[in-house]
């Protein structure tokens, strides 16, 4: 079932292709349609690498990037554990330009005009766009007082966002002396990849069983239980790391003491960590909410499930985990990368004067490492619902690892493998 939905997914180019797709040529008064892409991300390098494909790279796509290549979230949890390094996370951004012709800017996009349809570059140039796709991921919440202070946001890391915080947590876990508690708080749901933070409990558990024996994992919760994989992680808990894992739900964080490495919480005492790993709350990328594009409780970004137009503006796309998601659809990089190529099939339809596909569906898996080598997942399949305007799941698809093994942990490799060929290569 999993291998089957994966390469679904991925087929998705072929199919659209046959349905006539990538014979656009689309113009606006006589010169190649523009689309500017914000985000070089799962989303974002997705949807520029496919708008090109999808119309014979007919329309001309800008991406602007900040950073010099792409890092992978996903296996980021492999380099805090020391199973893997930053290098073989790391992607560079120059096949989308000299296979597919994507101009790619390393630059930030400091605002957006929606009504002279242009994008402001920190640096100070101005693009124009046909239409705009924005994929900036997530930036956090100010409801940490304390993380505001000078220094703090450099010793309390989230390495939430894969980069120097990779690094850096790493670096903290081995200063620990054996003995040292970590600490990892979530927060409530939705956040960036579930999953994610039970993963890196684990990872840094693997890590502490071999070099730091006495050491301790404390999970602090803001979920009332843990909110993916539960059965996986508590029984890998009890299997590989027994006595090292503790996991604490119903812990709401309300602030940090970053000098002391203090947590705080709503209701329960605080916790003083040796090294602590706080995930704040989680929203849109900030650009997208200076844009006025976050509508939902002013987190999320309210999206046509059909286009990615964003409900606020039109002419202006948003995908990945910066959307409000529909029911039980996680903010994944499998999801981001399927947003993207659906949201440039509808870009390049919508240039050329068609009708978007009305149909969409797509797959998710999401592995997680519970050891250095054995690996559980969750699958999921969404697909649109005409009548409710959203994607909704495929009863009685999806599922999840009956048990932990190494042979999902060759799986997990070979579609982090595929991913980044899928959205880079
Ligand atoms: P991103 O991939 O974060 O891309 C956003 C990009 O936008 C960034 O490169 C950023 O630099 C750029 N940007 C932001 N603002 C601007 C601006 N103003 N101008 C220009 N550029 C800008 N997902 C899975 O499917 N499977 C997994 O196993 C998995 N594991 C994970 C493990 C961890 C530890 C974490 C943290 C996440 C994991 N995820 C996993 C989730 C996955 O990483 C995200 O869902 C995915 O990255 C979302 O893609 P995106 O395009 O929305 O955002």
């Amino acid at each position: 079932m999993k291998r089957r939905q994966f390469v679904q997914s991925i087929g998705a180019g072929s199919a659209l292709a046959g349905l006539g797709l990538m014979s656009g040529c689309a113009t606006t008064g006589g010169s190649s349609a523009k689309v500017v892409v914000v985000g070089g991300g799962f989303g974002g390098a997705t949807a520029a690498k496919y708008v090109r494909l999808f119309s014979n790279n007919s329309i001309d796509v800008t991406l602007i990037e900040p950073n010099a290549a792409f890092v992978s979230c996903p296996m980021s949890n492999l380099v805090v554990g020391g199973h893997s390094t930053m290098a073989e996370i790391t992607t560079p951004y120059s096949n989308l330009s000299q296979r597919h012709g994507v101009k790619v800017v390393r630059d930030m996009v400091d605002s957006i005009d929606p009504v002279k349809r242009t994008v402001k570059l920190a640096s100070g140039g101005e693009l124009p766009y046909d239409r705009l796709i924005l994929s900036p991921g997530i930036d956090f919440m100010p409801t940490l007082p304390g993380m505001a202070k000078a220094g703090a946001a450099d010793k309390v890391l989230h390495a939430w966002k894969a980069g120097p915080q990779t690094v850096a947590l790493r670096q903290q876990l081995e200063a620990l002396p054996d003995g040292g508690t970590y600490a990892i708080s979530i927060p409530l749901a939705p956040y960036r990849c579930p999953p994610g933070p039970y993963e890196r409990a684990c990872m840094v558990a693997s890590y502490f069983k071999v070099a730091k024996p006495k050491s301790k994992v404390v999970i602090f919760d803001a979920n009332d239980d843990i909110t993916s994989k539960k059965g996986l992680f508590t029984k890998a808990w009890a299997d590989h790391y027994a006595g090292m894992i503790e996991y604490r739900p119903k812990h709401k964080l309300v602030d940090v003491d970053a000098v002391t490495n203090t947590l705080k919480f709503e209701f329960n005492d605080d916790f003083k960590a040796g090294v602590a790993n706080v995930l704040p709350d989680m929203r849109a990328g900030n650009i997208a909410v200076k844009t006025g594009l976050a509508t939902a409780n002013a987190r999320w970004c309210e999206v046509d499930f059909l286009t990615f137009e964003s409900k606020a503006q039109k002419n202006i796309h948003v995908l990945g985990d910066a959307i409000q998601i529909a029911p039980a659809m996680p903010k994944s990089g499998h999801m981001a990368n399927a947003h993207g190529k659906t949201c440039a099939a509808a870009v390049v339809a919508l240039l050329n004067g068609q009708e978007p596909l009305a149909n969409p569906l797509y797959a998710n898996t999401c592995y997680s490492f519970v050891t250095a080598k054995d690996v559980v997942h969750v699958a999921s399949v969404h697909k649109y619902d005409a009548e409710k305007k959203t994607m909704v799941t495929v009863p009685g698809s999806g599922g999840l690892s009956s048990a932990a093994s190494e042979l999902e942990g060759a799986y997990a490799k070979a579609w982090a493998r595929n991913i980044w060929a899928d959205s880079l290569a």
